[in-house]
């Protein structure tokens, strides 16, 4: 703990009117307890600061760096494959525009849904980029260089089975964190991700609340469809959890009445971490919301996003200071992160 520090801030978010839970553990509900017993590190897109994000040798080093939980974002194939990528359109992290230079819609941009998985098999994934005049840009450019080595696109199920593997040769049990991207677009090309994904992790044998997963959305209609009906249809009990942005569609669920009804749903919410400190704030002076207090309160987990290294908010100098600021101080339960080994370090030596 730092003791110093934390009164610091107390008095800090006193003098700004906001009221915040130092002892978070309290108010988490009983039955979650179990699950949610210590701060969680969980991989975001994999070890996404060293490898190219959400390849499974990411996933891997992620796995062998201590990361509790993996993150997976989905979306779906033209023959209706769960693969595991952050964006519906592959320009950003593939060699799309080489391998099939006229395939790209009428924006410009190569759809992951035009694509059959045995398609998507003949990409390269690579660290990253943009396009500047044509050029590609590393938007980290002290990661994994753009377009080195050889990393395939992999499916949902192939990445569970990766980390099941993994669970069985090392005797841990690390979790799968799992995110329904885009329903709304999914649903508009004929294909229902939510039911799709909800089969794969019925298969693999996710299914329970007590299982190691998270099931998460930015989409609240889609996770109230997922639990009031997709859930109990299949036979689940797996834990949803809210995701939280900066957009003027998340600003009622910051309310007390707006995460109440998302507790109506949802175990958990993983918030952007502007939604907690103000990215206005300036070290020694932190602009804390309610948002952690609010949600503690109703017996859900906190998991912001994201910590990088390489991307510090200015109030905080380092990386081992912001993970301070939110896991000690503010006491949220777990941290979407792009280096799970500096994180497991942190936790391990401090908390
Ligand atoms: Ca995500």
């Amino acid at each position: 703990m730092r003791p110093v520090k934390a009164a610091g801030l107390l008095a800090t978010m006193l003098l700004v009117g906001c009221v915040v839970t130092v002892n978070d553990r309290a108010l988490v509900g009983k039955d979650r307890v179990a699950l949610w017993q210590s701060k969680l590190v969980i991989a975001h897109r994999g070890a996404s600061g060293y490898l190219p994000e959400h390849t499974l040798a990411a996933k891997a080093m992620a796995y062998a760096q201590g990361a509790h939980f993996i993150e997976q974002d989905l979306v779906m194939t033209k023959d209706d494959h769960v693969v595991v990528l952050h964006d519906y359109y592959l320009d950003s992290v593939t060699n799309v525009r080489d391998v099939f230079p006229d395939r790209s819609r009428a924006d410009g941009r190569y759809y992951v849904v035009d694509f059959t998985l045995a398609e998507l098999r003949q990409l390269a994934v690579s660290e990253r980029f943009k396009l500047s005049d044509g050029a590609k840009i590393a938007v980290f450019e002290q990661r994994f260089p753009i377009e080195k080595s050889s990393f395939p696109i992999a499916t949902f199920a192939e990445e569970i089975e990766l980390i099941q593997g993994l669970n069985q040769s090392t005797g841990r049990s690390v979790g799968i964190y799992p995110e329904i991207k885009s329903p709304a677009f999914h649903r508009s090309e004929g294909k229902d991700i939510s039911v799709a994904v909800l089969e794969v992790l019925k298969t693999y044998g996710y299914d329970e609340q007590s299982d190691r997963v998270f099931l998460q959305c930015f989409d609240a209609n889609e996770l109230q469809r997922i639990r009031g009906e997709l859930l109990p249809a299949m036979n689940m009990t797996i834990p949803l959890v809210q995701l939280l942005g900066t957009g003027p569609e998340f600003r009622a669920a910051l309310t007390p009445d707006g995460m109440k009804a998302v507790a109506s749903y949802a175990d958990g919410i993983g918030p952007s971490m502007k939604l907690i400190v103000a990215p206005g704030s300036v070290a020694g002076k932190l602009q804390i919301t309610n948002l952690v207090e609010l949600a503690h309160e109703l017996g859900l987990a906190v998991h912001p996003y994201t910590f990088r290294r390489d991307l510090l908010p200015a109030y905080a100098a380092d990386y081992a200071e912001l993970l301070g600021i939110f896991l000690d101080d503010i006491g949220v339960d777990g941290v979407f992160t792009d280096f799970p080994d500096l994180t497991v370090e942190y936790i391990e030596s401090n908390l």
